[in-house]
């Protein structure tokens, strides 16, 4: 059975969901069909890593829209359904169940995938990604106490998913292969903070240490690592970065740089194509246009509103901050704007542990700021830091460091 909608969205999840939810909100009254190969009710992934494997009781995807949603918002979601081929010529898209589906205009919302690592010696189904809820489930039952867990990469996904393996009574080794851990878009001194705070629980880190080879013997593993060490381990988990989810797009023909290309209106080169989330690369107009793709939860969910507006004509101005957290046991760590187009930092004391770190260009100009503490301690000033980096200001640094000084007085015209 062939179908057609004027509107296809190729992902159910974060952008995808609530893009399609959003066209309808925007008054838009043509057929939407919303394409999504996870079985499940479309559900946030930010907890998979964090609650979802700590709860003490049966662990329960947070849904971000119920098929009565969608059932209310008349759309056609079709759940455990790929879209495997897109003929644009033809308009249409081909799908897993043998159908073909034509469209209008097409919002590709595919996220991105766990990058992964091959590891000789070791079966590649032996070694845990976490992106779905089906994985997530894996690695709950996989995290038991006294059991040892091999987490190779010392990003945001890996240490998180560390700190719910010792929750959960596991011993936890973590493998990196830079010289520190969350090398990439975090501080040194904050990525101490949280390097500190996983060995106060008992982690065991090599860093600067590639896997060289491995080996299963009676269901535990044996990791070679370049520092000398035979590492042993029931659990193998890989978080080692994601790729954008490109493959339907670059095969026909779309323009891809780092994710799908699109311009500052989520349009992609096909002007009926349209893409946003983590497989979107868009340029960021409070940094001069420089393309970004980010992966990151509240990207996706103003990408949504954003590439929905502009899929009903608006022209749209997205020009918030990029802006990311982790939870990692008390800890919450965030970083609004982009820290790699700082020259100085300025920090920030807030009281007792919890710092803020204001990183400015060479201009003056505040461009980015992260921080640390237990709970939401850091979540005041970050918000008011974001604020100056969106306006691109120019904040006195003598007051941006001043524990006593609001940030709020800051953001007042001079
Ligand atoms: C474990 C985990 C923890 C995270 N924690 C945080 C956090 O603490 N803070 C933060 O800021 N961000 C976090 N993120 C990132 C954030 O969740 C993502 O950036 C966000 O979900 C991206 O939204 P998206 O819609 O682009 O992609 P997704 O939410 O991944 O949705 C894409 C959907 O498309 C589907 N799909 C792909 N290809 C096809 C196809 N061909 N046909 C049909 N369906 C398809 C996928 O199955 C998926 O459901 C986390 C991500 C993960 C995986």
């Amino acid at each position: 059975m062939n179908a057609i909608a004027e509107v296809a969205v190729i992902g159910a999840g974060e952008v995808g969901a609530r893009s399609a939810l959003a066209l309808r909100r925007l008054g838009f009254a043509g057929s939407i069909a919303l394409i999504g190969e996870d079985p499940l009710e479309p559900y946030e992934l930010p907890p998979l890593s964090k609650d979802f494997i700590t709860s003490e009781e049966a662990p329960r995807t947070k849904t971000i829209a119920s098929l009565a949603d969608f059932a209310a918002a008349q759309i056609d979601y079709r759940r455990g359904v790929a879209a495997r081929a897109l003929d644009r010529g033809q308009k249409r898209i081909v799908l897993s169940n043998g159908e073909t589906m034509g469209y209008g205009r097409l919002l590709i919302a595919s996220g991105s995938s766990p990058r992964r690592l091959a590891i000789p010696g070791i079966a590649p189904d032996e070694v845990h990604v976490l992106r779905n809820a089906a994985e997530a489930l894996a690695l709950r039952d996989a995290f038991r106490p006294g059991r040892k867990v091999a987490v190779i990469g010392g990003g945001f996904i890996g240490l998180e998913l560390a700190s719910s393996a010792r929750k959960r009574g596991a011993h936890v080794s973590v493998i990196e292969g830079l010289d520190r851990i969350l090398k990439r878009g975090v501080p040194a001194e904050i990525a101490s903070v949280v390097e500190a705070r996983h060995r106060q629980a008992g982690v065991d880190f090599h860093v600067n240490t590639s896997i060289l080879s491995g080996e299963t013997r009676a269901g535990r593993h044996y990791l070679k690592l370049s520092d000398g060490t035979m590492l042993e381990a029931d659990v193998i988990v890989v978080g080692i970065g994601a790729v954008p989810n490109t493959g339907l797009a670059e095969a026909a023909g779309l323009a891809i740089e780092n994710g799908i290309r699109v311009d500052d209106q989520f349009r992609t080169s096909d002007p009926d194509i349209f893409a946003a989330g983590d497989c979107a690369n868009f340029p960021h107009p409070v940094y001069g246009g420089r393309r970004l793709r980010l992966e990151s939860w509240r990207a996706a969910v103003e990408h949504a509103a954003h590439v929905a507006r502009a899929m009903m004509g608006e022209t749209v101005r997205y020009d918030a901050a990029p802006w990311f957290w982790s939870d990692q046991y008390d800890l919450v760590l965030q970083v609004a704007g982009l820290i790699d187009e700082g020259e100085t930092t300025i920090r920030r004391p807030i009281g007792g542990e919890t710092f803020l770190l204001g990183h400015f260009a060479a201009d003056g100009r505040i461009v980015a700021a992260s921080g640390i503490g237990p709970g939401d301690s850091v979540a005041r000033d970050l918000r008011l830091a974001e604020m100056m980096i969106q306006r691109s200001m120019t904040p006195d640094p003598a007051i941006f460091a001043d524990p006593a000084a609001s940030l709020k007085t800051l953001l007042k015209p001079k």
